[in-house]
């Protein structure tokens, strides 16, 4: 029987897509690349569910996609996405599983001119070139405006029966969804954290400082309010209880080190405050710095709790001078 391997997310695209060649007869089975900055696993096993196929989930390693991330051989979206690269990952794990299951081909969702990916036709070839897979990356969305494939001319698939979609209109999709039974996300890229400019900034900022990569928890670049100490000290303050509360998980999920410090208001409401890359004595004017520019001490006698988790210490707030 013939099989292929299908990159799923959970969006719309990728499920239609696999429906699209699971219609014609070929056996499927699904691969989700799940990284730090899209966890895409829960969506892409409903759409495996709806579809009713095997899912594989693939990891990359946290400090390696890191590694992607600071050095992308195609270049960064808007914010700091490697999708090229990204993408060639996924590709590298799908052509994995492909081997392994003994399978023809490789099946995604993209679609020629889709504004959101950047796919055009030449970074399609790209693609199949560098995975490896010259003639064998069927993309059923878009297959009638491609260059016919290796399953199409061994007949392993029939091309009239794919598709000639070209941008980023959604009904013939949306309709194919409905007509399939499948509910996926229209997100698309949306959901990778890595595309918001302001994130991307944030990350890449951090990925060209000397923190360890393996502290580069996908949260931190979510706080809003950072400021650096040269390229080594990172303050992190909550603007709200919600980013008080979770730099206090961070807090917990960062491994126990005299570097990694959470300061929090005794007796009063004000920003919890994470201190990475610094000692306490560098730390302290730092956090008094940072809580003064948000109007703090309001009053006078205004302390702070610092911890490393192995130490605590009191703090003074002082208007005028650092502590
Ligand atoms: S949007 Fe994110 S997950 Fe998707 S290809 Fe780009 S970097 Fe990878």
């Amino acid at each position: 029987m013939t099989r292929s391997v299908a990159l799923l997310s959970g969006d719309l695209d990728g499920a239609v897509a696999a429906a699209l060649i699971q219609a014609q007869g070929v056996e499927v089975f699904g691969l989700a690349f799940a990284t730090q900055f899209s966890p895409v696993e829960d969506a892409a096993r409903r759409s495996a569910d709806q579809l009713q196929i095997p899912l594989r989930v693939v990891h990359p390693q946290p400090t390696e996609y890191l590694q992607l991330i600071a050095r992308p051989r195609f270049g960064y979206g808007k914010g700091a996405n490697p999708c090229g690269d990204c993408r060639l990952a996924m590709l590298t794990a799908a052509v994995e599983y492909l081997t392994q299951l003994e399978g023809q081909f490789v099946v995604t969702g993209e679609v020629l001119g889709q504004k959101m990916m950047g796919q055009k036709r030449s970074h399609l070839e790209m693609l199949e070139h560098h995975a490896g897979i010259p003639g064998r990356l069927v993309r059923p969305l878009s297959a009638q405006l491609l260059t016919p494939t290796l399953p199409e001319t061994e007949g392993l698939i029939d091309r009239s029966q794919l598709l000639a979609i070209h941008g980023s209109g959604r009904r013939q999709i949306r309709e194919l969804g409905l007509r399939f039974g499948l509910t996926g996300s229209e997100k698309g890229a949306a959901r990778c954290r890595l595309v918001d400019p302001a994130y991307g900034q944030r990350l890449r900022a951090a990925l060209v400082s000397q923190l360890s990569p393996a502290w580069l928890l996908p949260g931190l670049f979510e706080i809003r309010h950072h400021e650096w100490s040269e390229d080594r000290g990172l303050i992190l303050l909550g603007r709200n209880q919600n980013e008080n509360d979770q730099l206090g998980q961070l807090f917990q999920t960062l491994p126990t080190d005299p570097t990694i410090l959470l300061a929090t208001p005794i007796g009063f409401h004000g920003p919890t405050v994470l201190s990475v890359g610094l000692d306490f004595a560098e730390a302290k004017p730092r956090i008094a710095a940072g809580l003064r520019k948000k109007g703090f001490p309001a009053k006078v006698g205004e302390r702070l709790a610092i911890s490393d988790k192995t130490n605590d210490w009191e703090m003074q707030l002082a208007p005028e001078s650092p502590v």
